[in-house]
Parts: structure tokens; C-alpha cells; sequence
């Protein structure tokens, strides 16, 4: 009989949650990994948590953030938005590329990945960019660890010029060959902009024609165009931050002709409808935009039949003071949300909307299973030690000042919560505990297993 390896910590008295079930089990770690799960663990002088009336999730993996550097860390910057990831029970970011400059090039992404290595205090994955003719720089991104590619077919936050559908095309067919999803922004730009231009024509600087500027339509073909070029070209896709019902329907429709393609919601297109706008003004412009009711009650409709795939942030940084912009053309989409998914969720599971185990697959399980991030999402032995200890229970209020970013304006502030982040544990190291970051910046680059071709769309 082998020596059974003595455990470095153990977790007790805690439930479970994966995402298919729950149990009150202990938790064994050694060297960052998970070395069992099971019960009676606990082990003579071996370090314990005794997390009794807590829930354990794995740490979640939030597919979609904007931490802004390099070029733009008036706005946030790794340390900051991965400080907030830990206070979020957030383990894992995967950062987009729209950066100043952006991550279109295999020069740049190992500018950016020397830059921001040392800093993270979660681990990360770093997408690049597909621009409008960089499809020769696609495998050399893949070679440096890219997870992924980001395709904006519609403008935003950099004003990366969008390109057009041979540009597109070239670029599928090479993440193709590098055997890695393309996340895609699904607007179409030329009307994005016409209607933008008559909107301004008209003298309008509200709120309001942000989403008026941006109908339901413009998505739904964007949505059609991508995943019938992905399907020929053979692509992973993954639609990012889809936002209405008539989005979803075609979706679903092109899913029962036989095309694959994994969808997102954001927190914001659930936890917002369009009387937003008149509370918080530009603060909730984003890009697609805040919706109207019955559009967020479609995506959760979507959510409870399974039909989504994953939940992300945003995470969309930008100062508080162009968070106060009052001419809607001239402020920014997007603002903070890392730090605050876990809550609002927790918040919704408890009112019955969905469950834990639904928030463990869609915003951990199912994302390190999509874009084949090994040892992340589940909490199984050999997987690695992330995990968050939540109290459902606990009642709170959301509090702005006690958020982690740079900037910390939220829509969401002053929110009855139900459920808070207790700890956060990274590879089997304490990273946050009641409202402290505990320790410096250990997170690491999580790289794609690119041979692993995905089996769950
Ligand atoms: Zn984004």
C-alpha cells in the first residue's frame, strides 16, 4: 500500500456545490490541487477550515472582463481588477484585447503578457484580437497561450476599426486551424453607425438613443452572418454578451439546422431593463445595450431552459468622472461588475430565479469546459484548489465604497443582497476574506489545451 499523501489543508463542514448536485462534504488540498473530496478529511495537524453552514463553490470563471492595460489604467489596471475578481469569488479572468494598443499581433500579446504577469492576483487567460488583417498573426497569438479570439463586429470601447467579412472570414478560418473559439461582439457596424447618425441628426443626447440607435435587429444579423461563417469555416464560436429575445429565437433556430455555437448573457442584461437609464443615466450605457423588460426576462427564460450557455461580467472599467458624462455619444459603455456577479446571483438563487448549481455551470463548469482551461471549474481531485466559501444567508447591502476597482460606480449600489463572498482561495491560498485581499499578486496565465477539440457546445 502507497503512502496516502497528507493533505496541506483541509476544508470541513461545508456543502458542496458543483454543477449538477450538492453535498456536505471536506475538501483536501495539497500543493494547489484538490486531493479528495470526501468525508472525515480532517487530519491530525494539518491546517483546517471549518466552513459550517457555508457553501463551497469552485472559483468562478468570468470569460469576459476589460482590466485596460496596457494604455488605459486611469480606468483599472490588473492589480485592481483582479483584487476585485478575488473580493467576487472570481479565480479566473479571461481579459479581452481591445487594449491601448490592442492585442492584434504575437508581438503585442507577449508585450502585454510580460506586462501583466506579475500582477494579477487571480489567474487569467488573455484573448486576442481578430482585426481587420492580422488572420497571419492568429497562430502566433495561439503559440503564446492566447485563449482565444475576440471578433468585434460592431464598434466600441477603442474604436478598433471593425473588419469586414473577408477580414472576418480569414480570421475564423485561421482560430480554426489554431483549434481556438472566436467570442465574437455581434453588431452589425454600418448600421450601428446610419442609425447613429440620425439619432445625432435629431439633436438627441439622452440615454435613451443609445438603445434606440441599437435595435433588436441589428443583432440578430450579426448573429446569423457569424454563425453561418463559423459553420463554413469550421470555427468554434462563441457569442458574447447576447442582449435580446429575437437574438436568442435565431440562435436557437440556426442551433436546430445543426450549427454550433455556445451563447452569454451578461449580469447587466439580467439584473437592469431599460428604466435603468433613468435613474443612472450614461453610467448603464453599454454595448449591446440594456434592454427592455421583456427582452431580460427572455434571456432568463433562456437560462432556465438551458439554451445559455454561460454568464459573464464585462467587467467594463472607466473613471468616475466619464462615468458622469451627460451627452450619451460622448460616454463610454461599460462599467464594473467582476465584484459583484457572485452577490447578485447568490441574490437571485435565493429568491428561486435559478440555483447555486446553475451559477457553478454557467459562470465556472461550463466556461473552463468551453474553452478547454484544464483544472478549472470543478472541484474534483487533481483539479486546481479554486474555491469560494459563501454564506447564502447572509443579508447585506451592496456598497460601492467597499468594492475593489479603481473606480468604484456601480448601478447596482445600495442593492438588498442575499448570499456574500466569505473567503476566496487561489490554487489552495487564502486571497480574500471578509473584505481583505490577503497576500500579493500569485495568479498565473491559464492557457487553452488546444487539442482537446470541444465536445460541449
Ligand atoms: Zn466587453
Amino acid at each position: 500500500m502507497p503512502v496516502p499523501l497528507l493533505p496541506d489543508l483541509v476544508v470541513t463542514g461545508a456543502t458542496v456545490v458543483s454543477h449538477d448536485g450538492r453535498r456536505e462534504q471536506d475538501i483536501a488540498v495539497r500543493d494547489g490541487k484538490v486531493l479528495a473530496v470526501g468525508d472525515g478529511l480532517a487530519t491530525d495537524g494539518v491546517p483546517t477550515v471549518d466552513a459550517t453552514g457555508l457553501l463551497v463553490l469552485p472559483g468562478l470563471v468570468d470569460m469576459h472582463v476589460h482590466l485596460r492595460e496596457p494604455g488605459m489604467t486611469e480606468k483599472e489596471d490588473f492589480a485592481s481588477g483582479t483584487r476585485a475578481a478575488a473580493a467576487g469569488g472570481v479565480t479566473t479572468v479571461a481579459d479581452m484585447p481591445n487594449t491601448s494598443p490592442p492585442v492584434a499581433t504575437a508581438e503585442r500579446y507577449r508585450q502585454k503578457l510580460d506586462l501583466v504577469s506579475s500582477k494579477a492576483y487571480v489567474d487569467f487567460g488573455l484573448y486576442g484580437m481578430i482585426d481587420h488583417d492580422n488572420d497571419g498573426e492568429i497562430a502566433g497569438m495561439a503559440e503564446l497561450g492566447a485563449l482565444g479570439f475576440k471578433l468585434f463586429m460592431g464598434q466600441t470601447t477603442g474604436d478598433n476599426r471593425c473588419p469586414n467579412d473577408a477580414a472576418i472570414f480569414r480570421g475564423l478560418e485561421a482560430a480554426a486551424a489554431a483549434g481556438l473559439v472566436v467570442g465574437v461582439h455581434a453588431e452589425n457596424d454600418h448600421l450601428l453607425r446610419m442609425f447613429g447618425d440620425r439619432l445625432r441628426a435629431c439633436g438627441r443626447t439622452d440615454p435613451r438613443a443609445h438603445l434606440e440607435g441599437r435595435p433588436a435587429f441589428v443583432e440578430v444579423e450579426a448573429v446569423t452572418r457569424i454563425i453561418t461563417m463559423a459553420t463554413e469555416s469550421g470555427t468554434k464560436l462563441h457569442i458574447h454578451h447576447l442582449s435580446t429575445a429575437a437574438g436568442l429565437r435565431r440562435v436557437m433556430a440556426l442551433r436546430a439546422e445543426g450549427h454550433q455555437v455556445s451563447v452569454e448573457t451578461l449580469i447587466a442584461h439580467l439584473f437592469l431593463d431599460d428604466s435603468a437609464y433613468d435613474i443612472h443615466g450614461n453610467l448603464v450605457k453599454l454595448n449591446p445595450p440594456i434592454r427592455p423588460a421583456a427582452d431580460v426576462a427572455a434571456l432568463w427564460n433562456g437560462i432556465a431552459r438551458g439554451d445559455v450557455d454561460i454568464i459573464a461580467t464585462d467587467h467594463a472599467p472607466h473613471t468616475a468622472e466619464e462615468q458622469g458624462e451627460p451627452d450619451v455619444w460622448k460616454a463610454y459603455g461599460g462599467f464594473i461588475g467582476v465584484e459583484t456577479m457572485l452577490p447578485l446571483l447568490l441574490t437571485a438563487a435565493a429568491e428561486g430565479t435559478l440555483t447555486v448549481e446553475d451559477i457553478v455551470r454557467l459562470c465556472a463548469y461550463r466556461p473552463a469546459q468551453r474553452w478547454s482551461i484544464s483544472g478549472k471549474g470543478q472541484l474534483t481531485p487533481g483539479y486546481d484548489a479554486d474555491f469560494v466559501l459563501v454564506d447564502p444567508t447572509a443579508q447585506t447591502t451592496l456598497d460601492a465604497a467597499a468594492l475593489h476597482s479603481k473606480h468604484n460606480v456601480t448601478p447596482y449600489h445600495g442593492r438588498s443582497l442575499t448570499g456574500s463572498v466569505v473567503a476566496t482561495y487561489l490554487r489552495g491560498q487564502l486571497v480574500y476574506e471578509k473584505g481583505e485581499i490577503i497576500g500579493g499578486p500569485g495568479g498565473r496565465q491559464v492557457r487553452p489545451v488546444r487539442e482537446i477539440s470541444s465536445a460541449a457546445v
